[in-house]
């Protein structure tokens, strides 16, 4: 069987997005700068997709803006409020220790320019509360930026809250939801959001389009020079057929949002419920407040890399916290944030669902995960040390 659980990672585009592209990779090829008609349908495209991800949102098309990605729309955003609170000599930012490192990045090297940042604890459950956040702005803060649900954990922040508190305080908010949208309900309005990044491919549209959202009146820098393309903020071509395909992914998530929460609640809590049974395992991030497709799992004395390979074997693509892709054996930053120690935090699985996952692929992780854990654990000198008693257990 092969069973795709890595949802969190990039998502397999949806037939509604594939086809809504098509005509403008094939026909509607023009540049939406140009004047003759070809020209001008691929630009009534791009304004029909602004219109929709707007609605979507709960803002203005005029507030929307189109980025190569999640990481693009978060180094714009940070970027921007850092250049305007430099020039009111506010460099004070908040944020948490677990955000993506799109975010953590470019505040590192904010740092390196002489902004100071706040780097909120995390509690055990993966959750920050607004009152943190109240307590951490100053005087010379100008940005709180704060991811609205976890990628490796699926916590779900207390958004609208915090944006309450960073309204009162007159502060920028900037949420990278890239996880959140099409996923749970988002308005921007409602959650008191001043800058909001999202990325396609995360709910079943393209790769390599995203979008900033950027309340009217909150200051935004020019990330590109050149052309006149979003208003002058970021010059270049337009991505037409990924743009088209973001907000057709977009309108059937949200069209679909409370059928799918529904079978993905299910579905999750029986993963959580059967994997859980294995002895010494703990769940990562609070049962409640978590996407309906996040599940992640520490499992005492192995190893997750191990773990992941020995799962692609059996056709189940997941992932794991530790950061294996660039090469580091380093845990993973966000595990280490909720206080799992290092050798707990490298024995995680993450397995992020969607709503093509069947029930019968749930069962099959379900029996196959505890196979894989006993084959590693009864290998591992650590395991043995813990079963003779010559070190103590971690997870109970
Ligand atoms: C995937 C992801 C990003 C990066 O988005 P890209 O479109 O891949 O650049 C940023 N933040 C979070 C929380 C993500 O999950």
């Amino acid at each position: 069987m092969k069973v795709y659980a890595d949802n969190a990672a990039t998502t397999k585009m949806s037939k509604t997005a594939v086809s809504a592209m098509l005509p403008y990779m094939e026909n509607i090829f023009g540049n939406p700068s140009s004047l003759y008609s070809i020209g001008q349908e691929a630009a009534e495209g791009v304004y029909n997709a602004r219109l929709s991800i707007a609605d979507d949102l709960g803002c203005s098309p005029k507030e929307i803006y189109f980025t190569s990605g999640g990481s693009e729309a978060d180094n714009q955003a940070i970027r921007s409020a850092a250049e305007i609170g430099a020039k009111r000599n506010k460099r004070h930012i908040v944020s948490t220790a677990f955000e993506h490192h799109a975010v953590l990045h470019t505040l590192k090297k904010l740092e390196k320019e002489g902004f100071e940042v706040t780097l909120l604890d995390v509690h055990e459950n993966g959750l920050v509360t607004p009152e943190q956040v109240e307590q951490a702005i100053r005087p010379d803060t100008c940005l709180v930026t704060i991811m609205y649900a976890n990628n490796e954990i699926g916590t779900v922040q207390p958004i609208k809250e915090i944006g309450a508190v960073c309204r009162e305080k007159k502060v920028t908010f900037h949420t990278d939801a890239v996880q959140a949208v099409g996923h749970l309900p988002v308005n921007v309005v409602d959650d008191n959001i001043d800058m909001l990044s999202l990325s396609a491919h995360k709910f079943h549209g393209p790769k390599g389009v995203g979008v900033l959202y950027v309340r009217k009146g909150v200051y935004l820098s020019n990330l590109i020079e050149g052309g006149a393309q979003e208003r002058g903020k970021r010059a270049g071509t337009e991505n037409v057929p990924g743009i088209v395909g973001a907000a057709a992914a977009l309108k059937e998530s949200v069209n679909n949002l409370s059928e799918s929460t529904a079978k993905l609640v299910k579905l999750r809590d029986r993963l959580i419920d059967g994997l859980l049974e294995i002895p010494h395992s703990v769940l990562n991030g609070d049962r409640e407040s978590r996407l309906p497709g996040n599940v992640n799992i520490c499992f005492e004395g192995i190893e997750g890399e191990s773990l992941l390979l020995l799962l692609d074997a059996k056709g189940i693509s997941a992932s794991s916290g530790s950061a294996c892709t660039s090469g580091s054996l380093d845990p993973s930053h966000v595990l280490l944030a909720i206080g799992r120690p290092h050798e707990i935090a490298h024995g995680s699985l993450r397995l992020s669902i969607c709503s093509e996952n069947t029930e019968e692929e749930i069962e099959y992780i379900i029996s196959e995960v505890p196979k894989v854990v006993s084959y590693l654990r009864n290998m591992s000198p650590v395991w043995r040390d813990l079963q003779e008693g010559k070190k103590s257990y971690v997870i109970q």
